[in-house]
């Protein structure tokens, strides 16, 4: 058995193309890095290649299981999206607590025409720790038939319960850059949400809110002189007789944050302005941005 459509090239796809061919394709997988697209179109691969009937070449691309996967319309696979939790006000599409129970229940019920049932969770950065927490209990007693892949910008974002039960792959690759100008709008409310995570209560609002510059270093460029803009803003309110205001993001974290943390959230901002100006990577930046930017909120008055 061969798995085709693979790129023996690349450690990652040579890996997953070894484990296909072996017939021993792990159960639960997590898929980090390279871009939306590029992760997505290898669990489609993936996928196809664990439901095809071909027995020389997987997959196929012409029996009854690669046609149905290929063209999205297989009984047995089910992608799911982050998605506006209809109870909440949040405009914000996750993975909540209830869409990752309804998520369970389908996995749940038996295959229609596939021996196995597979769950491609796109975008799955996007759980926060109780999400993550529902999540594991599927992990912890799957339904046999059950294969979960698991797409993620990063893997750092995930509950070391969940990765010490997944066999992760990572795609290595760059971004391509992304020229067209960023609109101030856009830039501003990349800034805002960021910022504004630093105040909440949880460190996955920052590692959440931060996703929004995978792939996107124009925008983290842009976003940067407004996020110092706004720490120095709340200093000033800090020190201002200034009536707090709730919606105002400077009032929010001078409320929250102390003196000290701030003056070093402004210096963060420009290292790391500096770095992407030397052209460092780009994932790593913004780990280091969520790094520095947690430690700044256990500052917290
Ligand atoms: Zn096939």
């Amino acid at each position: 058995m061969e798995a085709v459509g693979f790129d023996r090239n690349k450690h990652t796809e040579e890996q997953i193309a070894l484990a296909l061919e072996a017939g021993r394709f792990p159960h639960a997988v997590l898929i980090e890095g390279g871009s939306p697209d590029e992760r997505r179109s290898l669990a489609l691969k993936i996928t196809a290649s664990l439901l095809c009937e071909d027995d020389e070449k997987i997959p196929c691309g012409q029996c009854h299981s690669c046609l149905k996967t290929l063209g999205g319309f297989h009984p047995d696979v089910l992608f799911y999206e982050p998605k506006r939790n209809p109870k909440t006000s949040t405009k914000n599409e996750l993975y909540y607590v209830d869409y990752i129970r309804e998520i369970r229940d389908s996995s749940f019920v038996i295959p229609m025409e596939a021996d196995i049932k597979i769950a491609v969770l796109c975008e799955a950065q996007m759980m926060n720790e109780q999400a993550q927490n529902a999540f594991l209990k599927i992990l912890e007693e799957p339904p046999e038939f059950a294969v979960f892949i698991l797409l993620s910008s990063t893997k750092s974002v995930f509950l070391p319960t969940i990765l010490s039960r997944v066999m992760t792959y990572t795609l290595s690759g760059e971004a391509s850059d992304n020229n067209e100008a960023i609109p101030r709008e856009a830039a501003y409310a990349a800034a805002e949400s960021v910022t504004e995570a630093i105040a909440a209560p949880s460190h996955f609002e920052i590692v959440r809110a931060a996703g929004v510059f995978d792939k996107n270093g124009d925008l983290l460029k842009a976003a940067l002189p407004i996020m110092a803009e706004i720490f120095v803003g709340a200093l000033r309110v800090k020190y201002s007789a200034k009536e707090a205001d709730d919606a105002d993001p400077c009032s929010i974290l001078a409320s929250k944050l102390s003196r000290r943390a701030l003056l070093k959230l402004v210096d963060d901002v420009n290292i790391l302005s500096e770095a992407l100006n030397m052209n460092a990577n780009l994932n790593l930046t913004i780990t280091r941005l969520c790094t520095l930017f947690r430690s700044a909120s256990s500052e917290q008055e």
